[in-house]
């Protein structure tokens, strides 16, 4: 089943539910405390935690996400992606667990003929919150499911808020079991590869001061309007339902994976670490052109810090391909072409588009050769050495000098057992700012102002906090 029509049959199934069909929302996020749209509840704060009426009793959407969180997983789990969609729906004091419980069965196990995903009934698994005997026994209850199948689970991973004190509630989610060829038996709380996680159900319930580590909070009391709010992965019902191994070898992606396999020669499924490097690659090609589609341009800050890093890291990996030619003119097309169907503006402002990636390639092939043998030189002699870190002015020259991310940085020098020395790092950014700040205070005055540094000198290092902001989605899940 294409991409396309499992999300038409997700919009149909609630629409004929009572549900109004809201567009997807910006990548960048209309909540401000959040760098990017993370999940398809995220449009829908306002209306979740009762700062504002809600316009429609029920809402369905299908939300383009991104959680940079899961840069790292990319191509390793077959299951993140940086940018992916989330099929949702939504009960704003409407029905509450037992509605929620019943639409999402309803579809997954309703027949293909019938307009449902028609996954066998014995290969579904949930868990539930380790109190929430309620949401078990709706599943006993709607679902038939055995008690064997509904596993529990705690607050890391079954309970929803935000940290701070406001709305919580329990949460239940939908697995799919692969088979024994993927893992051994015992459920998702042994095996999330096996059992893979397609759908996450939240019940807002209640009022619960702020969470501190573990299942440090107390309930204060209910809330006034119980609130539904689920989050479906498109791509994982997709790669489940195209009968391929995970979600970069689904319709909307395999091309660009393919594109670059053609590009470096090589054959996908022949080595491990290149098949890793090409699904790196299909994805971060997908979420740039998403990105820049939305608005967001290469800066060395924020949302602009996680495109270039997403450019420059397929770029890097189409280097360990063997592929030294520009790359973004071949592969952005085919993402492009994958993703038109559902998101038109992508072909209407593909020159524009295009350009900003073609442009950030260009940039980064400038220094990237340079940058790279100055990488070598100094990993090999940090080794030589027999340091455990590369150090902190070589991170910050190659940040600097030729736009290396200190991600990037990071990465490499993972991949050669070392570390970086962060902290030095770190000070050497902030020195650079400091600076820069009081040469533009020069210029305004037309004298040095000394002040900066002498601060700078009487506070001692200063933390760098240029991408801790990135870390901010763990608010919302
Ligand atoms: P996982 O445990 O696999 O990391 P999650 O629990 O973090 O997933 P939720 O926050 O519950 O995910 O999001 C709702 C749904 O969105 C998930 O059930 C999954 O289907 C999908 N999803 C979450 N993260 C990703 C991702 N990085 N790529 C693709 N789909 C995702
Ligand atoms: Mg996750
Ligand atoms: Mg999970
Ligand atoms: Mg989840």
């Amino acid at each position: 089943m294409e991409t396309a029509e499992i999300r038409r049959r997700f919009l149909d199934h609630f629409e004929q539910n009572g549900h109004t069909v809201v567009p997807s929302a910006s990548l960048i996020s209309p909540d401000p405390s959040l760098l990017f749209t993370v999940a398809g509840m995220v449009p829908f704060i306002p209306y979740l935690t009762g700062q504002q009426a809600a316009p429609w009793p029920r809402a369905t959407s299908v939300q383009k996400c991104i959680r940079t969180g899961d840069i790292d997983e990319v191509g390793k789990t077959t299951r993140h992606g940086t940018f992916f969609q989330m099929n949702g729906n939504f009960s704003f004091g409407d029905y509450f667990k037992e509605g929620a419980i019943t639409h999402a069965w309803d579809l997954i196990t309703k027949s293909r003929s019938d307009g449902g995903y028609g996954f066998p009934e014995d290969k579904i698994w949930v868990t539930v919150y380790h109190d929430d005997d309620e949401a078990a026994e709706l599943w006993k209850k709607v679902a038939g499911l055995p008690d064997e199948r509904i596993q529990r689970r705690g607050l890391l991973d079954n309970y929803w808020h935000t940290g701070q004190p406001g709305p919580g509630g329990p949460c239940s989610e939908i697995y799919v079991d692969r088979g024994p060829e993927h893992g051994p038996d015992g459920g998702p709380v042994v095996d999330e590869d096996r059992f893979l996680e397609i759908w996450n159900l939240v019940f807002m319930q209640e009022q619960i001061t702020d969470v501190k580590a573990k299942d440090d909070f107390v309930v204060v009391g209910d809330l006034p309007s119980k609130n539904i709010d689920t989050g479906m992965g498109l791509e994982r019902v997709a790669y489940l339902l195209q009968g391929v191994d995970n979600m970069y070898e689904i319709d909307q992606v395999r091309p660009t994976l393919q594109r670059a396999a053609d590009l470096s020669g090589k054959r996908y499924g022949a080595n491990h670490d290149d098949d890793v490097r090409m699904r790196v690659v299909a994805d971060h090609v997908r979420s740039s052109l998403m990105l820049i589609g939305d608005g967001v341009t290469p800066s060395n800050e924020g949302r602009g810090y996680v495109l270039r890093r997403l450019l420059r890291r397929s770029v890097r990996a189409m280097r360990l391909l063997g592929v030294d030619t520009t790359t973004m003119p071949e592969l952005l097309p085919v993402a492009k072409d994958c993703m038109k169907a559902a998101y038109p503006e992508l072909e209407s402002d593909f020159a524009r588009i295009s350009s900003v990636a073609y442009a950030e390639e260009e940039a980064f092939r400038r220094t990237l050769q340079t940058g790279t043998q100055i990488f070598d030189l100094a990993a090999d002699e940090a080794k030589r050495a027999g340091e455990f870190a590369l150090p902190g002015d070589t991170a910050f020259k190659l940040h600097d000098t030729y736009g290396f991310p200190i991600d990037l940085t990071l990465e490499m020098a993972a991949e050669q057992g070392l570390k970086v020395d962060e902290a030095h790092f770190r000070r050497l950014m902030t020195e650079q700012r400091e600076r820069a700040k009081a040469d533009a205070k020069a210029k305004k005055t037309g004298r040095a102002d000394l002040s900066a540094y002498r601060q700078l000198r009487d506070a001692g290092p200063t933390p760098f906090t240029g991408y801790e902001e990135l870390e901010t989605e763990s608010r919302v899940r």
